[in-house]
């Protein structure tokens, strides 16, 4: 997606542990358009998946989900960061952050990732894959599948892409950093 990777370079900056911050199009304030542009990509390249449902994660992953979702027609669920006390058949998982260096348990209702679900996953970042391998627990325990996982970016060279491929999921990056070295951000077409 060349749109994507030019504002990458544009308007990305990068930050110290190999973060790369997008506040100003994707993370805090968001461009709407490039934001449906995302969206009709994912929803291009898993046209055959065979997906009944989009699950994300709080908080960055709902607004891409939510396009996706819109686009392909498919209802979306998102992964809550707080477990409510009303939440009925609750699942949990702890996926680390490594952002903010900390567990979170996060969890979704058994209500909402059943048995008949086949799910696409849709986050801002692939990063060491954590939030992922979170994801790919709760299907486990609702015996939902997997269709495959989209990201928006993805840092290459934190590997988390050989985790999911490992376990024989389709993974799909709109955009892939190869690195963030010397604060200089650099872009990849090679998954
Ligand atoms: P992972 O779970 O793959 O290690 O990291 C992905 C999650 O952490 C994403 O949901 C994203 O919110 C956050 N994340 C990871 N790396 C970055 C980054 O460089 N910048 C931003 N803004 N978020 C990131």
């Amino acid at each position: 997606m060349e749109l994507l990777k030019r504002r990458i370079l544009q308007d990305g900056k990068c930050y110290p542990g190999g973060i790369l911050k997008v506040d100003s199009f994707i993370n805090h304030q968001m461009d709407s358009k490039l934001m449906y542009h995302v969206a009709e990509e994912f929803a291009r390249l898993f046209a055959d998946s065979g997906a009944n449902k989009i699950v994300t994660i709080e908080a960055s992953g709902i607004a891409p989900a939510i396009m996706v979702g819109y686009i392909m027609n498919l209802p979306v669920v998102f992964v809550k960061k707080k477990q409510p006390k009303t939440m009925e058949n609750m699942l949990t998982t702890t996926v680390h952050s490594f952002t903010k260096n900390r567990d979170y348990t996060v969890c979704i209702s058994h209500d909402f990732l059943t048995a008949d679900d086949r799910i696409l996953f849709i986050d801002d970042f692939l990063a060491y894959g954590n939030a992922a391998q979170g994801i790919i627990d709760l299907a486990d325990q609702a015996g939902a599948q997997i269709a495959g996982m989209g990201f928006i970016i993805e840092k290459a060279f934190q590997h988390g892409r050989d985790i999911l491929i490992e376990k024989g999921i389709r993974v799909e990056s709109l955009a892939i950093i190869q690195s963030l070295e010397n604060c200089e951000i650099t872009i990849t077409d090679q998954a």
